[in-house]
């Protein structure tokens, strides 16, 4: 076991895709209601000889955190906490919002290494969106499509590289 990272961002974004993609089984439940993550979920993704524990969060909204059940929140907290590298997720076909502003800063605060994974790229020719959210003003991006499973092999060669 080589760390641990923690998968965040607002609800429907795709989180819970990811992880599945990354643990390899449906442990987590998509869908389209936001906030169906209930509980932080930990599960084990492979690659290239490694294992990391992977946890995947409810929504963090900062700015909604009366809409959100303490519970979740606070699991939250915790599972950032223990992670050794965030991936922040982003829906690349909705606008950047300030609650992803306010989220990107949270966790830029925690010192921690940071990637940002823009979701919904099912098309390469969308990988244009990814721009929009340089402004989150987190280095490492990388396009994905947690749907598809692309680029989740270049997110996983970024993870390993700040373990
Ligand atoms: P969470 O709330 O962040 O955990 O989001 P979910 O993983 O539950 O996904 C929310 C919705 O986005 C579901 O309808 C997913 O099928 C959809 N979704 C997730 N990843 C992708 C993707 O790469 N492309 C597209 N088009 N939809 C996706
Ligand atoms: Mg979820």
């Amino acid at each position: 076991l080589v760390g641990m990272i923690a998968i965040v961002g607002r609800p429907n974004v795709g989180k819970s895709t990811l992880f599945n993609r990354l643990v390899g089984q449906r442990r987590a439940i998509v869908g389209d209601e936001p906030g169906i993550t209930r509980d932080r979920l930990y599960g084990y993704s492979e690659w290239a000889g490694k294992r990391l524990r992977v946890v995947d969060t409810g929504g963090i909204v900062p700015d909604d955190e009366a809409l959100i059940p303490a519970e979740i929140f606070r699991q939250a907290k915790v599972a950032l906490e223990e992670a050794d590298v965030i991936v922040m997720v982003v829906d690349a076909r909705t606008e950047l919002a300030s609650p992803d502003i306010d989220l990107a800063r949270l966790l830029q605060r925690t010192g921690k290494p940071l990637i940002l994974a823009v979701n919904k790229i099912d098309d390469p020719k969308l990988e244009s969106y990814v721009e929009d959210f340089r402004r989150l003003g987190i280095r490492t991006m990388v396009p994905i499509s947690a749907e598809h499973s692309t680029g989740v092999a270049e997110l996983l060669e970024e993870i390993l590289e700040r373990i």
